[in-house]
C-alpha cells in the first residue's frame, strides 16, 4: 500500500504531493522512523534545535492512527494520575503529572506558530451512562484539581446534558475546556511541513528494513541508507517484526469510525456546542462533528489488529443507541486503525542502545501524549533526558501469554470490565 487508507480524512485533507522514496546513502543527525504524530513532533522539535532530522515512512506522513484517529485532543495518559502515583510512588506521579496538560499545548501552539489549517475546535464532554461512572468523573476533576488543573473542568448534570449532547443516554458528565478536537492527518501534514521548512527531510514509501543500532547506527531500506548519530524509533503499532524487542512490548489493537453523510443543521442540533465526546465505558464510544457537519461515531476494538469483517455492522448499533434519529442517515466512510496497547496502558520509552531510541504505546489516548513524548525524544537526543528517563525508569510488564495467547487472555480480561460497564457496578 502506498496511499493512505480511505477514512473521510484522506477524503478532505488538504492536497500534498507525495514525497519521493529514500535512494541511495543519506546523512543526518538524527533518522527518525514513522512519520505519525511521535516521530513528527520529534521531528519539528529537534528541527527547531538546529538538528539536521531524516524522517523514514514506509507509507505516507500520517497513515497510522495519527492521520485516521477520532481527532480528539483528550488530556492527560489512557491511566488517571493518581493511577500513576498509586503504581509508580509520588515522585513518578508529581514528574508525569506535571506534564499532563503539554500534549495539548504543544498542539495549539503549534497550530498557532506555524498557522496549519486543522479545523481547531476547543473542549469536549466525557459523558457518564452510569451513575457509577459519575462518581468516576467527580474524582478525576478532584484528583486533577490536585495537581494544579483548575478552571478547566466542569461538571454537567443528567438535566443539562441535552444542552451538550441531544442523547437521553448520559447520567452526567464532565466538560474539559483546554481539551478540543481537530482534522489529525492535516495537523501531522501541517507539522511535518513545519519541520520541513525547517530543514528537515521526510521520505515516504520508505519502509525500514533493518536498523543497526551500534555507535554509528544505519538505517536500511530496500532503496538505501541512512547514516545518523541516533536512530528513534516510532512506528508504535505498525511497527510489525522490524524490531522484535519493541514489537514484542505492545500489542496492535484496531478500533472503527463512521462518517456520515453531511447532516447540515442536524449536526449542530445533535452537538450544540461543538465538543467532542467520549463515553466512560471501558471500550468506548467517541464522537464528534466535522467542520462539514458529518458525524464522526467511533468505538469497538480488536485485540491483534485486525479489521473487523464488518465495520459498519460493529459501530452503527452504538451510534444509533446514542442517536436513534440517525437511523435512515447514510454512512459516507468507514474505517479502521491501530493504535499500541501496553499491559499497564501507560506510554513506554527506552533505548536499545546508546544511540537508538524508541516511544510506543499511548494506549488509544494519544493524539496529546505523542506530542509530548516526540517534544522528550527530541530533548533526550539533545543531551537533556531527565523527562526521558522518568519515562524510561518505569518498569515495564509483558503481556501474559507470550505471542501466542496475549490476545486471547487480554479479550478475556476487557470481558470482565465490559461486564461490569453493562451492569454499572
Ligand atoms: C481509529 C483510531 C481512533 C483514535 N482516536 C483517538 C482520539 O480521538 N484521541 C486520541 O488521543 N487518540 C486516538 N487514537 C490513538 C492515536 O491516534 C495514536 O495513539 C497516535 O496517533 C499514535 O501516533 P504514533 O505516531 O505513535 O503512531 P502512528 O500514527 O501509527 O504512526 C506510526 C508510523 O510509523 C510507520 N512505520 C511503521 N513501521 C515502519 C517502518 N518499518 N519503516 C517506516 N515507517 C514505519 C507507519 O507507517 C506509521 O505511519 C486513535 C487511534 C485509532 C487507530
Amino acid at each position: 500500500m502506498t496511499e493512505h487508507a480511505k477514512s473521510y480524512y484522506a477524503a478532505t485533507a488538504h492536497k500534498q504531493d507525495a514525497r519521493p522514496p529514500l535512494q541511495g546513502t543519506e546523512r543526518a543527525d538524527v533518522c527518525i522512523i514513522g512519520a505519525g504524530f511521535s516521530g513528527i513532533s520529534a521531528a519539528l522539535e529537534l528541527s527547531e534545535r538546529g538538528f539536521s532530522v531524516i524522517v523514514l515512512e514506509a507509507v505516507r506522513v500520517g497513515f497510522g492512527a495519527s492521520g485516521r484517529n477520532g481527532g480528539q485532543i483528550v488530556n492527560g495518559y489512557s491511566r488517571d494520575l493518581d493511577v500513576i502515583t498509586a503504581r509508580y510512588g509520588a515522585d513518578a506521579g508529581r514528574q508525569i503529572g506535571a506534564m499532563a496538560l503539554e500534549g495539548g499545548n504543544i498542539i495549539r501552539e503549534r497550530i498557532e506558530k506555524y498557522n496549519i489549517a486543522c479545523d481547531h475546535v476547543p473542549g469536549m464532554l466525557f459523558a457518564a451512562i452510569t451513575d457509577k461512572q459519575v462518581k468516576g468523573l467527580e474524582h478525576h476533576k478532584k484528583v486533577w484539581e490536585g495537581f494544579g488543573y483548575t478552571g478547566q473542568f466542569e461538571m454537567v448534570e443528567e438535566t443539562q446534558m441535552q444542552r451538550h449532547v441531544r442523547s437521553a443516554r448520559y447520567a452526567g458528565g464532565m466538560i474539559d475546556r483546554k481539551a478540543g478536537h481537530i482534522h489529525p492527518l492535516n495537523l501531522v501534514q501541517g507539522e511535518a511541513a513545519a519541520a520541513e521548512s525547517l530543514g528537515a527531510r521526510i521520505f515516504e514509501d520508505s519502509r525500514v528494513i533493518s536498523v543497526d543500532t551500534g555507535a554509528a547506527p544505519v538505517v536500511k531500506t530496500a532503496a538505501g541508507e541512512v547514516h545518523a548519530k541516533f536512530v528513534l524509533v516510532c512506528g508504535n503499532a505498525y511497527i510489525g517484526d522490524l524490531l522484535p524487542e519493541i514489537g514484542g512490548k505492545i500489542m496492535p489493537v484496531s478500533t472503527q469510525i463512521l462518517g456520515t453523510e453531511p447532516l447540515g443543521d442536524e449536526a449542530a442540533a445533535l452537538l450544540p456546542d461543538n465538543l467532542c465526546v467520549e463515553d466512560c465505558n471501558y471500550v468506548l464510544d467517541y464522537f464528534r462533528r466535522t467542520a462539514d457537519n458529518r458525524l464522526l461515531y467511533g468505538g469497538g476494538i480488536v485485540y491483534g489488529g485486525q479489521d473487523p469483517a464488518s465495520i459498519r455492522a460493529k459501530i452503527l448499533p452504538n451510534m444509533l443507541k446514542t442517536f436513534p434519529g440517525l437511523k435512515d442517515v447514510r454512512i459516507d466512510f468507514a474505517w479502521s486503525g491501530n493504535f499500541a496497547l501496553t499491559l499497564t496502558r501507560f506510554p513506554q520509552m527506552g533505548r536499545l542502545s546508546p544511540t537508538v531510541y524508541y516511544s510506543h504505546g499511548d494506549s488509544g489516548h494519544g493524539v496529546t501524549t505523542t506530542h509530548l513524548l516526540g517534544r522528550i525524544l527530541g530533548e533526550a537526543v539533545a543531551g537533556v533526558a531527565e523527562r526521558f528517563d522518568v519515562f524510561a525508569k518505569l518498569p515495564y510488564f509483558p503481556f501474559p501469554g507470550g505471542k501466542t495467547f496475549r490476545v486471547p487472555l487480554t479479550v478475556l480480561g476487557s470481558w470482565y470490565y465490559r461486564f461490569r460497564d453493562q451492569v454499572g457496578v
